[in-house]
């Protein structure tokens, strides 16, 4: 808005939640305000209670943190020594990449195929030619909105190196079902990680949670900030589990909002890569002409983003918006190309 000097723009670039947070959140963080002088549950234990019997675990096997974000960093903080390999497919959702950097970390790539699904592959070859000691693997992933089936998961998770830990971002996991994902296993090597910032619509509370064995839990409580989870977003948390007719709405809402970015493709001759996400990724044939509908979109009010690495820097992402959101960037998308 800044840069443009708009005094609104449409969201469409960050994923965040259309469709806001629950009622009942709201609700329970306005009436929670008055005692913002108290710091939160440094155990998160009442949020922690609700977690462990939506997943069917005991609260000793969650932690929560600020967003996934802040989890992520704390995971390569306490498995990944300065020098030692963090593998990931370039191009990938790029804060694991940022937190490998910052600690120290070897980064090492795999790529995504050209059809835009990262290549399971060579993550492997990868994992067991570096003896990588951390795998991350987005599922439903970021940048491409690609989601990886139970069975094909089961697979690439047993292919991996046993002394490879798999850091599996599963920010989008609201978004498909449950039966869908990798079985819930509790293994040391495996950290899911889950968030309110998507399908709960709370991104700016900064809460989300890990899953893992209760060792893996406890390096966590090492080293994790002890007040770092606000308060109210504990209590919003909280509630918006609890409102799963709103929760199912937005999923709702938010696989309409996908066809109808796939029906406007259609009707552009564009591709569009099929998602199970809160986003569709829209091909703009090159890198350089995606740039350039990125930035015209903007100066009309339109805020997307572009990923940032081939082949996938041909496309523009579009969060999933409302009706309305969506007239607008369609609008202003037909706009743009015709000026192209
Ligand atoms: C949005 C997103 C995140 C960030 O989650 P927070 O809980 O808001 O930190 C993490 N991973 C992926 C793949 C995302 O798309």
């Amino acid at each position: 808005m800044r840069e443009t000097g708009l005094r609104e723009l449409v969201r469409l670039g960050a994923n965040e939640s259309a469709f806001g947070p629950s009622p009942k959140a709201v609700a329970a963080m306005t009436a929670e305000l008055p005692r913002l002088s108290w710091y939160g549950d440094p155990e998160s234990l009442d949020l922690r209670d609700a977690l462990a019997e939506k997943h069917g675990c005991a609260p000793s096997q969650i932690v929560v943190g600020a967003g996934i974000d802040d989890l992520m960093g704390l995971a390569v903080r306490a498995f990944v020594a300065p020098g030692e390999p963090a593998l990931m497919a370039r191009g990938t959702y790029p804060t694991f990449l940022y937190h490998v950097a910052g600690y120290g970390g070897t980064p090492v790539y795999a790529s995504y195929r050209d059809d835009g699904r990262p290549d399971i592959e060579e993550l492997v070859a990868v994992a067991r030619g570096d003896l990588a000691r951390i795998v991350y693997f987005a599922n439903p992933d970021n940048p491409s909105g690609h989601f990886v089936p139970r069975d094909e998961m089961q697979r690439f998770y047993d292919a991996l190196p046993h002394d490879s830990l798999l850091l599996l971002d599963e920010a989008y996991a609201d978004f498909v079902d449950e039966a869908e994902l990798l079985p819930p296993v509790f293994e040391d090597r495996l950290i899911r990680l889950r968030t309110f910032s998507k399908a709960y619509g709370m991104a700016g509370a900064r809460i989300g949670y890990a899953l893992s064995t209760e060792s893996n839990i406890r390096t966590f409580g090492k080293i994790r900030l002890h007040y770092g989870i606000n308060r109210n977003a504990q209590v919003g948390a909280l509630a918006s589990l609890q409102d799963d007719a709103f929760t199912e709405n937005v999923v709702g809402e938010t696989a309409r909002a996908r066809e109808a970015y796939y029906q406007l493709a259609r009707e552009l001759g564009t591709a569009a890569i099929e998602s199970r996400t809160n986003f569709v990724c829209l091909g703009m044939e090159s890198a350089q002409r995606a740039t350039r509908v990125m930035n015209e979109l903007l100066l009309r009010g339109v805020w997307v983003r572009k990923p940032g690495a081939p082949p996938l820097d041909s496309y523009i992402r579009v969060s999933a918006g409302t009706e309305p959101m969506r007239r607008a960037f369609a609008q202003a998308l037909r706009a743009v190309l015709e000026t192209l």
